[in-house]
């Protein structure tokens, strides 16, 4: 396999990988914003508008990092779940809005359920999405797990949704992850991927070219003091599969 420009063994790529989150996680966030300008977050965004998860969804983000899908989905739920018991407890009881904002004072209750489960194979990636749950008031509904794709530490048909974000082109062996997937989503489960392709209109193509070799590690180098990382994040997106090679 390849990495940053230096070819390594299959062996080896677990290994490299873990030292690159382990490197960037600190300055993951903002990195992310930097580099994508925002748009990672619309993408995100985008991701749980497309899941559309009702009350009660168990789902599961491997690669989950610092708990950007998590973080969207609780949020998702708890809005969804809330409009619904409210309209039917105002239909019902004819109560105020302040009566029945009080009735939800409960976090457990009002994400109906649902629970979001955060697997990453980095305990620094972890720690750092950890401290902006604590930072920004998520508590119920969600755990951490440390834990590779490949070899998922959860029973069979446990999860409705399995989520991977800029994740899986990470992965040693896709299609062990894959398998793991299949076999931790419940008969009729969903699986969602979000990541990086290749861009097909030549004049954008070669404006990303510019962009992603003579940009992204200099910003690395700058924002996060690593320019090696930031050559891997656009080695392994040039190396990922195409949209067709990966529907395939
Ligand atoms: N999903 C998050 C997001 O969208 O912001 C984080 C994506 S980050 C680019 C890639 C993540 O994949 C890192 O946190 C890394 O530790 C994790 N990762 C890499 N290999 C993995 C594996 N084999 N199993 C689980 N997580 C892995």
């Amino acid at each position: 396999t390849h990495f940053g420009f230096e070819t390594v063994s299959e062996e080896e790529k677990g290994g490299k990988v873990y030292q690159v989150f382990e490197s960037v996680a600190k300055k993951y966030d903002v990195m992310n914003d930097m580099m994508s300008l925002g748009i990672h977050r619309l993408w995100k965004d985008l991701l749980i508008w497309k899941m559309h998860p009702l009350p009660g969804t168990q789902l599961l983000d491997v690669a989950g990092g610092t708990g950007d899908i998590a973080f969207r989905f609780l949020n998702y739920v708890q809005s969804q779940h809330q409009r619904k018991q409210k309209r039917q407890l105002r239909a019902q009881q004819s109560l105020s809005w302040e009566e029945i904002a009080k009735e939800y004072q409960n976090e457990e209750d009002s994400l109906g359920g649902s629970h979001v489960m955060v697997c990453d194979i980095n305990k620094e990636m972890l720690k750092v999405g950890k401290q902006k749950a604590l930072a920004q008031g998520y508590r119920a509904g969600l755990a951490w797990v440390l834990g590779d794709a490949e070899e998922l530490p959860f029973d069979d048909d446990k999860f409705d949704i399995y989520t991977i974000a800029f994740g899986i082109r990470n992965v040693t062996h896709i299609d062990q992850a894959l398998q793991e997937a299949h076999r931790v989503l419940k008969p009729g489960g969903r699986f969602l991927c979000l990541e990086f392709s290749q861009v097909n209109n030549p004049l954008i193509s070669r404006l990303y070219d510019l962009y992603s070799f003579q940009v992204i590690p200099v910003l690395g180098e700058v924002i996060a003091g690593d320019w090696k990382s930031y050559q891997y994040l656009v080695e392994s997106i040039r190396r990922f599969p195409s949209q067709i090679r990966i529907k395939i």
